[in-house]
C-alpha cells in the first residue's frame, strides 16, 4: 500500500531524495563515510554549503544585497532572534497577527522588546477573513513589521506583501518558503524552520538584507546574532550539517523539476483539486474565505465531530497519515507541501467520499 504522509512538520520529503541520501548513507561522495561524519569544516562539507547556498539562491533569485544563513533552532528560535537582533529603543516591533504563529511571535517578541500587535483577522459570516494588506493599520513608528504568510494551523495563507515607509518587513515563511514564487525584494528578512519544505527539521534558514546587520539592537546569545552568523558563514558553533546535506539535496532537486514556478503550478493544482472537493460536500466544510485559503494546509472539518476518530482510524487504514487537525482547532488537516504529489491528493479525495458515502 502507497502511504502519503500529511504531516504538517516535520512533513514528508521528495521521495527521490530520501532514496538518494539511503544510497550514500554511509559512503558519501566515495569518502568512506557519511556526510554526517565528517568536519563542516572540511573541504567537502565547505563546497556542499556553498553549492547549497548557490542553489537556494538560484531558486528564490536572491540577490546581493542578502545574506543567507542556515542557522539551528527553528522557527521558534528566529521568533526570539528577530526582536533581539531588530530591535530600536524607542520604536515597537510590529506583530501583525493572523493565527496561531503570528500570535506565538508576538509573545516571544514582547520579552525582549515592546511590541505592538496589529490583529488582521475578520470573521466574515463565520467564515476566517483578513484584512487586505492596503487596511492593515500599520503604525508610521516600528522596528520592524513582522508577519506570517502562511499560518500552518489555521490554514490562512497572505498572498500579498506588506509595505511599510521605514521600517523592514519581516516574513515567517516556515510553512510556505519555495512553495510559489515571491519577489525576496519586497523583504527585508525572511526565516523559515526546514521541516516542511527544505528538509528534515534541525535547521533553519534566514535570508537578511546585509544592511540590517549593522543593526545593533540587544545583548543576545551569539548563536541567534544574524552578523555573527554571516560573518562566521553559518559555522559560528558546529552547524546541523545532516540536515544541510538533505537541504542541498532538496534544493538540487528542486532545480531539476523546474523550480519555484514549477512547484507553483503544482500546488495550485493540488490545493484546488482538495479544496473544490470539500466545497462541494455536505459531509465536510472548510472555514476560511476563499482569498485566504492555504495552499500548503488545509484544515477541514466534518460537519458530524463524532466521527472523527473513526474518519482519522480508517485513513490510517488506507495509507493516508497524519490528517488529524491541530489541538487547538480540532477537525482535520491536510498538509500537501511542495514533496505530496497530485496522486496523494487523489487518494485523499477518494477516500474521503467513500467515508461521506459510507457515514450519510
Ligand atoms: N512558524 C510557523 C509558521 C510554523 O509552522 C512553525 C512550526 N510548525 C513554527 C513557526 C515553529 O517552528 P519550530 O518548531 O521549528 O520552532
Amino acid at each position: 500500500m502507497t502511504v502519503y504522509n500529511f504531516c504538517a512538520g516535520p512533513a514528508m520529503l521528495p521521495p527521490a531524495v530520501m532514496e538518494k541520501a539511503q544510497a550514500e548513507f554511509i559512503n558519501w561522495q566515495g569518502l568512506g563515510v557519511s556526510v554526517m561524519e565528517i568536519s563542516h569544516r572540511s573541504k567537502p562539507f565547505l563546497k556542499l554549503a556553498e553549492e547549497c547556498e548557490a542553489s537556494l539562491r538560484r531558486l528564490m533569485n536572491i540577490s546581493d544585497e542578502f545574506e543567507v544563513l542556515f542557522m539551528h533552532g527553528g522557527g521558534r528560535g528566529h521568533f526570539s532572534a528577530v526582536p533581539l537582533n531588530l530591535h530600536l529603543d524607542n520604536a515597537p516591533g510590529v506583530y501583525v497577527e493572523n493565527g496561531i504563529w503570528s500570535v506565538g511571535a508576538t509573545k516571544e517578541g514582547a520579552k525582549f522588546t515592546q511590541v505592538e500587535s496589529v490583529d488582521i483577522r475578520t470573521d466574515k459570516d463565520g467564515q476566517f477573513d483578513i484584512l487586505p494588506v492596503s487596511e492593515w493599520p500599520l503604525p508610521q513608528n516600528a522596528s520592524f513589521i513582522h508577519y506570517c504568510p502562511n499560518e500552518t494551523i489555521d490554514g490562512i495563507e497572505i498572498f500579498e506583501v506588506p509595505k511599510h515607509p521605514t521600517a523592514p518587513i519581516v516574513a515567517d515563511m516556515s510553512s510556505m518558503i519555495l512553495s510559489r514564487e515571491i519577489n525576496v525584494d519586497d523583504f527585508d528578512l525572511i526565516y523559515a524552520g526546514a521541516q516542511k519544505n527544505i528538509g528534515p527539521s534541525g535547521l533553519s534558514i534566514a535570508i537578511i538584507r546585509k544592511s540590517l546587520l549593522e543593526r545593533e539592537g540587544l545583548p543576545k546569545p551569539a548563536i541567534l546574532d544574524y552578523a555573527i552568523e554571516a560573518k562566521q558563514n553559518s559555522m559560528y558553533n558546529t552547524p546541523p550539517t545532516y540536515a544541510w546535506y538533505l537541504a542541498a539535496e532538496v534544493f538540487k532537486y528542486l532545480e531539476t523539476i523546474g523550480g519555484v514556478p514549477a512547484m507553483e503550478k503544482h500546488n495550485k493544482e493540488k490545493a484546488a483539486l482538495l479544496y473544490d472537493y470539500i466545497d462541494s460536500s455536505d459531509f465536510y466544510y472548510n472555514k476560511v474565505a476563499e482569498s485566504c485559503r492555504s495552499l500548503m494546509n488545509v484544515p477541514f472539518w466534518l460537519k458530524d465531530d463524532a466521527l472523527n476518530d473513526t474518519f482519522l482510524q480508517q485513513a490510517e487504514e488506507h495509507g493516508l497519515m497524519a490528517l488529524e487537525g491541530h489541538r487547538f482547532v480540532g477537525g482535520m488537516r491536510a498538509s500537501i507541501y511542495n514533496a505530496m504529489p497530485k496522486e496523494g491528493i487523489e487518494a485523499l479525495i477518494a477516500f474521503m467520499k467513500k467515508f461521506a458515502k459510507e457515514h450519510s
